[in-house]
């Protein structure tokens, strides 16, 4: 277990899904990804939706970073993403640890692709289309920047937003806005890295005390393979910027021995980095 301030830190695998690996990797040619990473017959690659669970028992504060892909999807698009959904992981992952759902306090929402938080509502009525929030005593904390994105794409990201996963939160009033370029998180311990690239305001959390620090890297860099820095998603609206943003995050990793906690790697949760090879890699797994 991972110990932080006043917070237990553990991961939440919620599911798997998959994605086509040449969008994954961008500009890299698939006899380089390949080495990583082993595509299926439909050049799809296996990827985690892996949730952060912080808890502080003293406080009663119980953070969840990222909510998965959630179930409200039809059979058509659940073969089209290999999604590996059955069964309410999320909940049983809370329920490892003694939460249910009414006992989370705060869902930190990194950005509004549907592979994120599409695990923040469910279905009310599947038939009308019209879904419910799922952590009602929770305030759910989201970058307004990235809010007003989701409500107006890019053609490029469009496919990625629905409705059902934020209308019902901002109607229950349970939306906690974060605003401005370098904004202070009111959560203790915690931190926010803005990373543009991908998406515009993707609000990663950093939790940390005086001895250690875990930054939640999100799409910012899905999986292990994604640490060197020209390897970028074709997915990303700014590719660049995010190439700037990972060498931040690396520097980091090398000057504050910062861990890293990866939402999408299939194998590896939480990882300190080695940073002085020819290429960013794993240092040493933690195991949590
Ligand atoms: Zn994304």
């Amino acid at each position: 277990m991972i110990e932080i301030g006043p917070y237990e830190i553990h991961a939440i695998e919620t599911g798997r899904f998959r994605l086509d690996g040449g969008a994954m990797f961008g500009v890299v040619p698939r006899v380089l990804w390949e080495q990583k990473t082993q595509p299926d017959a439909l050049n799809r690659i296996p990827m985690s939706m892996r949730a952060l669970l912080a808890v502080d028992r003293a406080a009663g504060r119980v953070i969840l970073v990222d909510t998965g892909a959630g179930d409200k999807w039809t059979a058509d698009e659940i073969e089209r993403f290999a999604f590996d959904i059955e069964g309410d992981r999320l909940g049983a992952g809370l329920r490892t640890h003694g939460l249910g759902d009414d006992d989370v306090t705060d869902v930190i929402i990194t950005h509004l692709h549907f592979d994120h938080n599409g695990g923040l509502t469910r279905w009310e009525d599947a038939d009308a289309q019209r879904a419910t929030p799922r952590f009602r005593k929770a305030k759910h904390w989201l970058h307004a920047g990235h809010y007003a994105h989701a409500t107006a794409p890019t053609q490029k990201d469009r496919a990625s937003f629905y409705e059902r996963d934020i209308q019902p939160i901002a109607e229950a009033g349970l939306l906690e806005l974060v605003e401005g370029d370098d904004p202070k998180s009111l959560i203790p311990n915690v931190s926010w890295f803005l990373a543009n690239g991908h998406t515009p305001y993707q609000m990663l959390p950093r939790f940390f005390d005086d001895n250690a620090a875990i930054q939640y890297v999100a799409d910012l860099i899905p999986t292990v393979a994604h640490l060197p820095i020209p390897w970028v998603m074709a997915y990303d609206n700014e590719p660049l910027k995010t190439m700037t943003e990972k060498q931040q995050i690396l520097r980091d990793c090398a000057e504050q021995n910062l861990m890293l906690f990866f939402e999408h790697d299939p194998q590896v949760a939480a990882a300190y980095i080695d940073t002085t090879a020819k290429r960013p890699k794993v240092k040493d797994v933690v195991p949590c």
